[in-house]
């Protein structure tokens, strides 16, 4: 499992009127995710533990290096309803026209788009039973980070950055863990590693 808190270093992210800084906020949510899923008994591994910012490609690669991984990116939004959380996989792809039918970098989502899809709508309906207003089913959009991730990748957004007092941000915080931990549970027993290969087997 690798965990994106997103953003860091020179890149704050999203910021309130009252000082919040999405860069912050995202690492404490990650830290409670990483205990939710340690005690479900997955390995976690983190893109960043502090203040860095690694690049869009180095933490697709950190999913990219092995077989079997699940990547969640952690945002915290600055719109939607403060006190909901959206879901988000990437949306569809052109189809490729590589003759090798090798899939390249900037594609390498592709092939996981069905199964990102199935842990985006499982987990989005765990965030909706905890946090009324949210949507029910994951949600498509062109996410950068998403798009180079070879593994079931979906991006979590937490609403938001214009509350007063981060208080309202960190009581959403367990939830958010328990969802995400609950879903990639449900998710686990039905993630079979696709072939990155196109043409006959
Ligand atoms: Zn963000």
């Amino acid at each position: 499992m690798v965990l994106d808190p997103a953003h860091g270093g020179t890149d704050p992210g999203a910021r309130g009127t009252g000082g919040i800084r999405e860069s912050e906020i995202v690492l404490d949510f990650a830290a409670q995710v990483r205990r939710a899923l340690e005690s479900q008994g997955f390995q976690v591994v983190q893109t960043r533990q502090g203040n860095e910012d690694p690049s869009f490609d180095d933490r697709s690669a950190l999913a990219n290096a092995q077989s079997g991984a699940v990547f969640l990116t952690l945002h915290i939004a600055s719109t939607g309803l403060p006190g909901t959380a959206r879901v988000y996989v990437n949306s569809d792809l052109p189809v490729s026209g590589d003759v090798a039918g090798l899939i390249s970098w900037d594609r390498a989502q592709t092939p996981f788009q069905g199964l990102s899809r199935k842990l985006g709508d499982l987990v989005q309906g765990l965030l909706a039973q905890r946090f009324k207003g949210s949507p029910s089913t994951a949600q498509t959009a062109a996410v950068r980070q998403l798009r180079t991730t070879a593994a079931p990748a979906i991006a979590v957004e937490i609403s938001s950055v214009v509350v007063e007092n981060r208080a309202d941000l960190d009581r959403m915080a367990p939830g958010v863990a328990d969802a995400i931990a609950t879903g990639v549970a449900a998710f686990r027993p039905s993630y079979v590693v696709p072939t990155t290969r196109g043409g006959t087997p």
